[in-house]
C-alpha cells in the first residue's frame, strides 16, 4: 500500500501531471488558509482549502487505480471505500450535531485522530517492510527518523488530545496534576522516546519502534494532565500543530508531496495561532504549558461587603432608552446561552431608535478563536460593526452603555491594575471606562480564570443576574413598552 503513492525513480508524463496536481491542492490549501483569516472571507476560505483536499484525494485515488491494473489491489479498494465512507459519515454527523460550545473538544477529537492515523500510516511503512514495500528495504536512515518522528509526534498528539478532550468535557478534573518530579519527569520520558528510536534505527530493531510508540503514549497523557482545563483551548492548538508536523512526516515516509504540504501548512498555521493565543492573555507559551496556571481551582465569588448594584431588565432598557451608544461585550455566557440571535434582536430594536449599536470582541473571548464572531456571523451581525480590542477601548468613554454579555476575565480591570492578579498584563476591554456598563450574568461566579472581578463592585455598573438569553429578551420587552 505504502509503495503505491510513491513516485517512481523515473516518473512519467502521468506522473508528473499529478505532483503538479498535488501542487494545485497545495495552492488551494494556502489561498484557503488566506480566507479563513477574515470572517468576511472565511466561509469562501473554507470551501476553496475543502476544494483542495477532493483533488488531493482524487490524485491519490488516481495512483491505487494506475498500480491496480498491473497487481491485484481489490482489497485496497475496499479498504479505501470503507475508510472514505466511515470516516465521511462520523465527520458529517459530528459536525451537524456538535454544539458551538463544543468546538474545542471536537477540534480536539479530530486531531487526535490526525496524529493517531500519521503514526499509523509510520508504522504500516515498518511492518509492511517485507511484504509490500519490497523495493525500500531497508529503508534509508532519513526514511527511519521521519518514521521515528512521525509515531512520536503522532502518537503524543493521540493520546494528549483526547486528555484535553476528557478535561473539556469535565471527565477527567480540570485541575493542573502534578507529576513527580513536575517537567523532568516528561523531560525523562522525551530522553527515553529518543534512546528508543536510536536503537530502532541503528540496531534496524522494529521493536524499538514499539517501545517508542508505548512511551509517546503515556508523554501524550502527562504532558497534558499537568495544564489546568482553563489553558485546554491554547493546548489543543498546539496539539493541532503537533499533527500536522506529524502528518508532513507521514508524507515524508511515503514520498507523498498532498500530505507534506497539507501537513506543513497545519503545523506552521497551528503554531502561530497557539502563540497568537498565549499573547492574547499575555502568557508565554512556557508559562502555558508548565505553569500549572488555574492550581486554586475556582470557586463562588464571596462579595462580602462590597456594594453590588444589582438591577432588574426595565432598569436596564431604561437606560438604553435614553442612550445613543451603545457597545456590546460578548463574552462565553453568550455562548452557554446561545443568546446571539436575543442580542441581535435587541440591538435591532435599539437602531430603530436611532442608538448606534457596535460590537467590542477581544480575541480571546470565548473559549477558542473567534468564538462571538462566528456567533454573531450566525446571528446575521454585519462584520463592519464588530471591533477589535484597539478599535473598541478609545471608545468606551464616550459610550452611554456597555452591555457585557455573559464576559468576565475579559473585562476584568484587575488584569490592568492589580499586579499581584494572575491576569495581570493580559490586554482587556476597558468597559469599566464607560457612563454606564451593564453586566449580564448569573451570579458573581468568575470566568475561565478562577478570579473575583472588581468591576462588578462599581457604582457605574448595573448587574443583571440572569441567564442571558431571557435576561436580553425581558431587556427588548421592557424596552418596546417604553
Ligand atoms: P469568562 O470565562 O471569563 O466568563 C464567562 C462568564 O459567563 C462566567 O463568569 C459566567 O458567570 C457567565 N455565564 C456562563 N453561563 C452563562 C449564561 N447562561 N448566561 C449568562 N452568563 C453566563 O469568559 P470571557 O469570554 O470573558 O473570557 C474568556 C476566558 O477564556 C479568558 O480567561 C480567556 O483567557 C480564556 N480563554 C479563551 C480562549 C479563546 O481562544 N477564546 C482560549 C483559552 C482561554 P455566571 O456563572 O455567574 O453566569
Amino acid at each position: 500500500m505504502i509503495a503505491l503513492l510513491q513516485v517512481p525513480d523515473a516518473p512519467s508524463a502521468i506522473d508528473s501531471v499529478l505532483l503538479l496536481l498535488y501542487v494545485a491542492a497545495g495552492a488551494l490549501f494556502i489561498f484557503g488558509l488566506r480566507g479563513l483569516g477574515s470572517p468576511r472571507t472565511a466561509r469562501r476560505g473554507n470551501q476553496i482549502a475543502a476544494a483542495g483536499m477532493v483533488l488531493a484525494i482524487l490524485v491519490t485515488l488516481y495512483y491505487v487505480f494506475d498500480r491496480s491494473r498491473t497487481d491485484d489491489l481489490s482489497v485496497l479498494w475496499w479498504v479505501i471505500v470503507a475508510g472514505l465512507a466511515i470516516g465521511g459519515a462520523v465527520g458529517a454527523l459530528l459536525a451537524l450535531r456538535v454544539q458551538m460550545t463544543a468546538m474545542p473538544e471536537l477540534v480536539a477529537a479530530f486531531n487526535g485522530f490526525g496524529g493517531g492515523a500519521s503514526a499509523l500510516v509510520a508504522f504500516a511503512a515498518i511492518v509492511a517492510t517485507d511484504t509490500v514495500v519490497a523495493t525500500n528495504t531497508p529503508y534509508a536512515t532519513e526514511t527511519e527518523i521521519t518514521v521515528g518522528l512521525s509515531i512520536a509526534i503522532g502518537v503524543v498528539t493521540f493520546s494528549g488530545s483526547f486528555v484535553a478532550y476528557g478535561k473539556l468535557q469535565g471527565v477527567i478534573t480540570g485541575r493542573p496534576v502534578a507529576l513527580p518530579g513536575g517537567p523532568y519527569f516528561n523531560l525523562v520520558l522525551a530522553i527515553l522516546m529518543t534512546a528508543a528510536s536510536v536503537w530502532a534505527i541503528v540496531a534496524n530493531e522494529p521493536l524499538g519502534y514499539w517501545i517508542l510508540a508505548g512511551i509517546a503514549l503515556v508523554l501524550g497523557v502527562t504532558g497534558v494532565l499537568p495544564i489546568g482545563g482553563a489553558d485546554m483551548p491554547v493546548v489543543i492548538s498546539l496539539l493541532n500543530s503537533l499533527s500536522g508536523v506529524a502528518a508532513s512526516m507521514a508524507g515524508f515516509v511515503i514520498g507523498n508531496q498532498g500530505l507534506i504540504i497539507a501537513g506543513a501548512l497545519v503545523g506552521a498555521a497551528g503554531f502561530i495561532l497557539t502563540v497568537q493565543m498565549s499573547e492574547a492573555m499575555n502568557r508565554s507559551l512556557s508559562n502555558v504549558l508548565f505553569a500549572g496556571f488555574g492550581t486554586e481551582g475556582a470557586g463562588p465569588i464571596d462579595a462580602g461587603d462590597k456594594p453590588v448594584n444589582s438591577a432588574t431588565p426595565e432598569d436596564v432598557a431604561i437606560s438604553l432608552n435614553y442612550a445613543q451608544t451603545v457597545l456590546v461585550v460578548p463574552g462565553y455566557g453568550l455562548a452557554v446561552a446561545q443568546a446571539q440571535h436575543a442580542v441581535r434582536e435587541l440591538a435591532t430594536a435599539l437602531e430603530e431608535r436611532d442608538v448606534t449599536v457596535e460590537y467590542a470582541i477581544h480575541p480571546v473571548a470565548g473559549r477558542m478563536p473567534g468564538h462571538m464572531n462566528v456567533l454573531l456571523a450566525e446571528a446575521d451581525v454585519p462584520y463592519d460593526v464588530l471591533l477589535d480590542l484597539d478599535h473598541s477601548n478609545p471608545k468606551f468613554p464616550n459610550t452611554d452603555v456597555v452591555l457585557v454579555v455573559g464576559a468576565n476575565d475579559v473585562v476584568n480591570p484587575s488584569a490592568r491594575d492589580d499586579s499581584g492578579s494572575p491576569i495581570f498584563g493580559m490586554p482587556i476591554l476597558e468597559v469599566d471606562r464607560a457612563a454606564t456598563t451593564v453586566v449580564i450574568k448569573r451570579s458573581l461566579s468568575p470566568g475561565f480564570a478562577g478570579i473575583d472581578n472588581p468591576l462588578f463592585y462599581l457604582p457605574s455598573t448595573m448587574m443583571l443576574f440572569s441567564d442571558a438569553k431571557g435576561a436580553i429578551e425581558h431587556v427588548t420587552e421592557a424596552l418596546l413598552e417604553l
